[in-house]
């Protein structure tokens, strides 16, 4: 595995890879087994698999969250070496932001930035936006895989591509979540919970397969649906919910009901510790 640590290296190493399809992997580092997942589907699939790791600066709305987020490289690079992954680039903050990060373009993505998510970290797509769309540009990936552990976060880049980035033609593959043997959904940030936070924060999973995912639930009012599930989470000493919404996954619009398509999403804290999780409830 090659490790790019600059722009003019990762020039460099683009252009000796000569009509290979690559395959990119943006990630923030603290790999897991999600992340692998999204790596094996692009050995599958493309000729050279490139991963980034950056925690982009500008897509935390809280410097707190910022300063805590789980660094653990050099397991990370043992992790891709042997997942035999072709190239690493760990770029600098000037590679990712030349002009630094003042006056960063605004990217429109159909108003899906400003909710759910979006909603309760202000500015957190806009920077999403900022950091992939410098990557997809300096990269120019035949594939880009995203996990649908962040359903809104793939929605968002789909239309970025859209949007902004029709002529490079980039394929969005969307790897599904990948949970542990209680249901948690694998997060980095999961690295900052206690042993007795990672049992709890299973009782997410759990409480949707038990209870919302039930077909008599079909027809009930998504709002008491949601207030029940935050009860049952406050009362199980979760810190907070940011929201519990059951909306479209086209649109990300709260439904009423569940008969026609529908996700629930989820963002609540533990021990501290910010996590979220969706689910399709069809
Ligand atoms: P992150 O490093 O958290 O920014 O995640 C990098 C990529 O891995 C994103 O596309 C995430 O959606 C994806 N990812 C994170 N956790 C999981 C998971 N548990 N299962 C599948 N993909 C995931």
């Amino acid at each position: 595995m090659v490790i790019i640590s600059n722009l003019s290296a990762l020039e460099n190493v683009l252009n000796s890879i000569g009509r290979k399809s690559v395959g990119y992997v943006p990630t923030m580092g603290a790999l897991h087994e999600g992340h692998l997942s999204l790596i094996q589907l692009a050995k599958k699939q493309s000729d050279f698999v490139i991963v980034t790791i950056y925690v982009n600066p500008t897509q935390f709305n809280d410097a707190k969250d910022f300063n805590k987020y789980p660094n653990t490289l050099e397991a990370d690079i043992r992790f891709l070496e042997q997942e035999r992954v072709d190239a690493l680039y760990v770029p600098t903050f000037q590679d990712v932001y030349p002009h630094g990060t003042d006056s960063l373009p605004y990217f429109d993505i159909d108003n899906l930035d400003l909710i759910l998510e979006g909603k309760y970290r202000p500015g957190h797509f806009q920077g999403v936006c900022s950091v992939l769309h410098r990557f997809i540009t300096l990269i120019k990936p035949a594939k880009l895989y995203l996990g649908e552990k962040d359903f809104q976060q793939v929605k968002v880049v789909d239309t970025l591509l859209k949007n902004y980035l029709l002529e490079l033609n980039v394929d969005l593959v969307v790897g599904s979540t990948v949970r542990n043997s209680n249901g948690l959904a694998l997060s980095s940030r999961n690295k900052n919970l206690s042993i007795q936070g990672i049992e709890k924060a299973s009782l997410i999973y759990h409480y949707v397969q038990n209870h919302i995912k039930l077909s008599q639930f079909k027809n009930e009012d998504s709002r008491q649906i949601e207030s029940g599930f935050k009860e049952f989470l406050l009362s199980n000493g979760f810190d907070s919910v940011d929201y519990i919404t059951i909306a479209s996954p086209n649109t990300l619009e709260p439904v009423s009901d569940f008969t026609s398509p529908s996700r629930i999403f989820i963002a609540i804290f533990l021990e501290g510790v910010r996590l979220i999780d969706n689910f399709d409830l069809l």
